[in-house]
């Protein structure tokens, strides 16, 4: 599926997940939501992160080249999304100690815990959920995904059986963004809004 499709899914599995679990709707969750809806992709040269993210495109082909990763295998496995889940809170911790360190060196920590009041908690679960809604959105793509690498087994549904861009994809976005409007608007007009601007900011970088 495109990345657009992939973030309006990430964010919505994470505004679920917050709504169903009574978690605050905080930027930390929506935006992890959308960015862990992208990230298995980064096993694409040609995929929105990819190409987006400086330095990424080259780290992607080498390791395609090298044999260490095929598109839809290890990076679309429980194993590897379970690895995130460890991974990315501790990578987002160091951001935070040296957003600190800088925020000291420029003798404005206050501005630096009033940035991380703002941002907020449930990166964690946003991420976790955004990640998996794309394994489940790929799984109705005609390839499949590897979900239990390294077993090499390509889990794909019979039916619908969906090619990437193409117009029963548009269906599914408007379809998962028109569902949660009618189950609750304020949700469904927020997920709208915040897939947009996430998908906005990642083309301006
Ligand atoms: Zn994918």
């Amino acid at each position: 599926m495109t990345g657009q499709t992939h973030i309006v899914a990430g964010v919505a599995a994470a505004a679920v997940v917050a709504t169903i679990t009574h978690h605050s709707l905080t930027p930390a969750l929506i935006v992890c939501g959308g960015i862990g809806g992208l990230a298995p992709d980064l096993d694409h040269p040609e995929a929105l992160l990819t190409r987006h993210v400086p330095g990424i495109s080259w780290v992607v082909r080498m390791g395609q080249a090298a044999g260490w990763w095929r598109h839809r295998g290890l990076w679309h496995s429980l194993l590897f999304w379970m690895g995130t889940l460890i991974l990315v809170p501790v990578l987002g911790r160091l951001m935070l100690h040296g957003l600190w360190a800088v925020g000291v060196g420029l003798g404005h920590p206050e501005s630096v815990t009033w940035l991380r009041h703002l941002w907020g908690s449930g990166s964690d679960w946003g991420w976790g959920a955004g990640y998996l809604s794309h394994m489940l959105i790929d799984t109705w793509n005609t390839t499949g995904v590897q979900w239990f690498w390294p077993v090499r087994l390509w889990v794909h549904s019979p039916v619908p059986n969906i090619l990437v861009g193409t117009w029963p994809e548009t269906l599914i976005r408007w379809g998962i963004q028109g569902a949660l409007i009618l189950w609750r608007p304020e949700l469904g007009i927020l997920v709208v809004a915040s897939s947009w601007g996430i998908y906005q900011s990642i083309h301006w970088i």
